[in-house]
């Protein structure tokens, strides 16, 4: 923590419209992974400005939530607009503040952008059903009404993308927001928060404050806050589920993965190695949906030097430098924790395939780089098979039957992603029916599904049972309600001898 200092720029508050600095006297510095320049501070906001924004988004919930549904799809048709005007910009801000590529920085704006065309639909989406005549004369429908203030608190690993997963629907819906960003990144999400506020999000509709656990917590027990979105790791998620369940919150809390792709030797080899790299190393393996096991079954395993042979070649380098396939990791302390697991690897007697401790990244002597780093012979007990490593660290694993690697996977506590390479479509329909994950790649390594669909995380990933966007988040930032109504009408003759029957 530091004390603002005059020379750098601060992180404002959004509150009520306006974006403020911060009165607290505790900051954090916003800093380049790559070479470790401070970028801007971050305010850890008091518990003052945490109530200020809620009562703001409480007194605008009032009127938002009178909204027509069309007057609030069109400012989300304007708000995507602004983001692909803007797309270069918060990617560059992207890449600066969180290390990953230029062209990961992009997709993972895209992304996001791709809820915000969505919330665009919600006159589509947010629609009721209706049952005529459930009794005689009666009708039964639903209303799916907005709740109040909902909340976000977000990661470091996808600054646009995952903040864009929860505001954009909550507010079409109706509801009024409060996003907390990661403290480790916040700036290309304010760039995108002003953007919101360009397209005409009103005073008090979206609603920023910063900090940490702190706020967190604050958010978890505010009585004015209905709902909150998480997405982060296991360990805090599992917290705030808790803690916001036990203050009468909605909670979903997307968490921490170890996902495994399995490869049968009747895969596309060159499709599936190329995908196996990308999928591992890509954004240096900071991504909830990379592909950190690999599963190799019966005489696929032959191709793992050939795997070695592609993740040697990807380029490590800071994320703005043209032909770098990999960044840095997000902080020396990210870093130190990664090197320790490698480390816990070879003690344990995991063989280290491709050692990636050292990187020499020339011009950035100070960046937090690991190259690609590979490991076989790993097995359940090792810790770099148990933990959540978040690197460019690659586990591989060889098993003699698809049978086996199912039973793998189902044993492994997480259930964020999985996937299989295969040309056979039995094996992969066995594979999709028996396997106990929520999101499934065939021939596809990061299957995180378009906003269509809903992210669908599950087991030790997931706490909560609707998925952060798509239909099912409709459904978490609604309450439905659900209407029996029966109209009398004296010029309309009720038939003889009929009566209306209630039970
Ligand atoms: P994190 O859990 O450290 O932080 C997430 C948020 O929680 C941040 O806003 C942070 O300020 C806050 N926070 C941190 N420590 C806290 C504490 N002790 N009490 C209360 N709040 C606290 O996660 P991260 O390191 O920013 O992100 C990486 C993790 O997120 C990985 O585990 C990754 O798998 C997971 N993730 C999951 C998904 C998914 O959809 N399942 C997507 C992206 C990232």
């Amino acid at each position: 923590m530091t004390q603002a200092s005059h020379t750098v720029p601060t992180v404002k508050l959004l509150i009520n419209g306006e974006f403020v600095e911060s009165r607290t006297s505790e900051w954090r510095d916003v800093v380049n992974p790559a070479t470790q320049e401070v970028l801007a501070r971050v305010p850890m906001a008091t518990a003052e400005e945490l109530n200020a924004a809620v009562a703001a988004a409480k007194r605008a919930f009032e009127s938002w939530k009178k909204t027509p549904i069309g007057a609030r799809a069109r400012i989300f048709l304007k708000y995507q607009q602004l983001i692909r005007e803007n797309m270069k910009e918060v990617a560059a801000i992207l890449t600066a503040e969180q290390g990953k590529t230029l062209p990961d920085a992009e997709g993972d704006v895209f992304r996001g952008l791709e809820v915000v065309e969505h919330a665009a639909n919600i006159g589509t989406l947010q629609l009721g059903g209706l049952a005529n005549n459930v009794a005689s004369g009666v009708d039964t429908y639903t209303l799916l009404q907005p709740i109040g203030v909902c909340a976000g608190i977000t990661p470091f690993n996808f600054p646009a993308m995952i903040p864009l997963w929860m505001f954009p629907m909550a507010i079409a819906c109706g509801n009024t927001f409060v996003l907390k960003p990661s403290e480790q990144d916040p700036m290309s999400t304010m760039k995108l928060v002003e953007l919101a506020v360009e397209a005409g999000i009103p005073p008090g509709v979206l609603n920023v404050v910063h900090g940490a656990v702190d706020v967190v917590n604050g958010i978890c027990d505010h009585p004015d806050i209905k709902a909150v979105s998480f997405v982060g790791s296991t360990r805090v998620g599992t917290h705030v589920y808790n803690r916001a369940s036990l203050a009468g919150k909605r909670a979903q809390c997307m968490m921490g993965a170890k996902n495994h792709v399995v490869v049968l030797p009747d895969a596309h080899k060159e499709q599936t190695l190329n995908a196996l790299a990308g999928a591992g190393f890509g954004a240096a393996g900071q991504r909830c949906m990379a592909s950190s096991v690999v599963v190799f079954v019966g005489e696929s395993a032959r191709w793992l030097p050939e795997l070695v042979g592609r993740a040697r070649a990807l380029k490590v380098n800071a994320g703005h430098e043209p032909g770098a396939d990999l960044g840095p990791v997000i902080s020396p302390s990210a870093k130190a924790r990664i090197l320790e697991l490698i480390e816990s690897g070879v003690e344990e007697g995991a063989t280290l395939e491709l050692d990636g401790r050292t990187p020499d990244v020339a011009g950035y002597p100070r960046g937090n780089f690991i190259a690609p780093t590979l490991f076989s012979g790993v097995r359940p007990g090792m810790r770099i098979y148990d933990e959540e490593i978040f690197g460019p660290v690659l586990c591989t694993m060889a098993v003699d039957t698809l049978d086996d690697a199912i039973a793998l996977i189902n044993a492994n506590p997480n259930g964020n992603g999985t996937g299989v390479f295969t040309q056979s479509g039995a094996a992969a329909r066995k594979f999709q029916e028996e396997i106990d994950v929520g999101q499934v790649g065939i021939n596809v390594p990061i299957p995180v599904p378009v906003p269509l669909f809903s992210f669908t995380g599950s087991r030790g990933s997931k706490l909560g049972d609707l998925g952060p966007y798509g239909q099912q988040v409709i459904l978490f930032y609604t309450q439905t309600k659900t209407v029996t109504a029966r109209w009398f009408d004296d010029d309309v003759v009720a038939p003889v001898n009929t009566t209306i029957s209630l039970k």
